[in-house]
């Protein structure tokens, strides 16, 4: 009993010093998933606001709507749109249910802006071209 109880404890012990690996937003492992592009962040951060046209919006929201989101992991930067903060604030709170709604009130299907955002990403100018061609197109 003393020999299996001190390496019961011995084992107890290594497990508890084991580093607990999780993926988490700081990691590198979670920024090399395909989909994902801090330069891409910077440059949707200085596109104007999508809801508001606010320039620079400042702020990239992440579509809580769009697949691939697991429980506490945000989506790819591939679905990031242009906010400002107060539109940013607006569309956190309203929540995944609502969210297409509030970009369609500005005349924008929010996952097909994200997805010609991302394809033309590394092109700044081209970017907002988009996002005002969205706008455009969706305003009946
Ligand atoms: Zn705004």
């Amino acid at each position: 009993m003393t020999y299996l109880g001190s390496k019961r404890l011995a084992n107890f012990k290594k497990s508890r010093t084991d580093p607990i690996i999780k993926p988490h937003a700081n990691s590198e492992r979670y920024k090399d998933r395909p989909g994902m592009s801090e330069s891409h962040l910077q440059l949707i951060r200085k596109m104007p606001c999508a809801i508001c046209l606010r320039t620079p919006g400042g702020e990239c929201h992440h579509l809580k709507s769009a697949p691939g989101r697991g429980m506490g992991i945000r989506t790819e930067d591939k679905w990031g749109v242009p906010l400002c903060r107060t539109d940013h604030d607006i569309v956190e709170r309203a929540g995944t249910k609502n969210e297409i709604s509030l970009f369609k009130d500005a005349g924008i299907d929010c996952h097909l802006l994200a997805n010609d955002l991302w394809a033309a990403t590394g092109n700044l100018p081209q970017m907002i071209k988009i996002l005002m061609a969205h706008r455009w197109h969706g305003k009946k």
